[in-house]
């Protein structure tokens, strides 16, 4: 189990989360959902190592997390942020190589092209980073933590994703979510930042509900998607139809009156 307990962290005096306790268990997909601000990625920079915090604890598979040596943590958990720059002119496969590097494994090539096919980047893997579109940058990206993960160990592990589909189309988001969920099978726990909430929907088995650096609500994804929920995380009327247990669950949202403040003034 990936574990936080009261997490509290401030920039320049300002609370960015506080008392923020999580909990992602291996096997499942955790998805963690809120506005724009409200401290998810600051939540994750934490709970990958990225980000010290200031006060609470994280621990992996009951290990507290500043006991962990890099290599160690680069074994328990692959991280995929919001935003990844690559510095160098790095053809998709030099990138997805590293994911390698490290974890520290001998080169598998086999490992490479199953994670680069699984991630529809196999042919674009002598092309230069730079002159990819934004998806299938995200691609590879995304190819790479899988490369780091994808051999089977016997512990858990935790695959940690910000926003893993934010520039792709609608297709290729499934596609991912697709790919993504099969890892649980390989006893991974996936938490993932998502802001399309039929994606969250429909792929998680639990998800996590956070504002302004507080979890409002956390718990099994039926239970806690509910229009009262969203709509106090969101401030915005937002209609859910889950009919069965086992259908589909549709999530949307119409234009209405009703506007959040900050928006509320009429251009001239
Ligand atoms: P989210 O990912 O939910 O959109 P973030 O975790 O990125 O939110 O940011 C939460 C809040 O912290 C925002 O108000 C953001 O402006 C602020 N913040 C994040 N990083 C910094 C920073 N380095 N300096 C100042 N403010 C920051
Ligand atoms: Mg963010």
């Amino acid at each position: 189990m990936l574990e936080a307990k009261k997490l509290h962290f401030c920039i320049k005096k300002k609370p960015i989360l506080d008392q923020a306790s999580i909990c992602i268990k291996s096997g499942e997909l955790t998805a963690l959902i809120g506005p724009n601000g409200a401290g998810k990625s600051t939540l994750f920079k934490l709970l990958s190592g990225e980000a010290r915090c200031q006060l609470g604890s994280i621990s992996y598979n009951r290990h507290p997390i500043e006991t962990l040596k890099s290599n160690q943590l680069a074994t328990l958990r692959a991280v995929m942020p919001q935003h990844s720059s690559v510095t160098f002119p790095f053809r998709a496969l030099e990138v997805v190589e590293l994911g390698l590097v490290l974890s520290k494994q001998s080169f598998a090539s086999s490992t490479i092209q199953k994670v680069m096919k699984a991630t529809s980047t196999w042919h674009l893997r002598d092309q230069l980073v730079d002159n990819l579109s934004g998806g299938e940058r995200q691609r590879v990206q995304l190819a790479r933590v899988l490369a780091q993960i994808w051999e089977p160990k016997p512990f858990p592990r935790y695959l940690l994703l910000d926003e893993p589909t934010s520039s792709m189309d609608i297709a290729q988001q499934h596609h991912v979510l697709q790919v993504v969920s099969q890892l649980k099978h390989k006893n991974i726990g996936i938490l993932a930042i998502l802001h399309d909430l039929n994606l969250a929907a429909n792929y998680s088995d639990a998800v996590v509900l956070l504002k302004e650096g507080v979890v409002v609500k956390q718990g099994p994804t039926r239970k806690i998607l509910t229009p009262e929920n969203l709509e106090q995380v969101f401030d915005y009327p937002i209609q859910v139809s889950a009919k069965e247990p086992h259908q589909p669950i549709f999530i949307s949202s119409l234009p209405t009156n009703k506007t959040a403040p900050m928006y509320n003034y009429k251009l001239a």
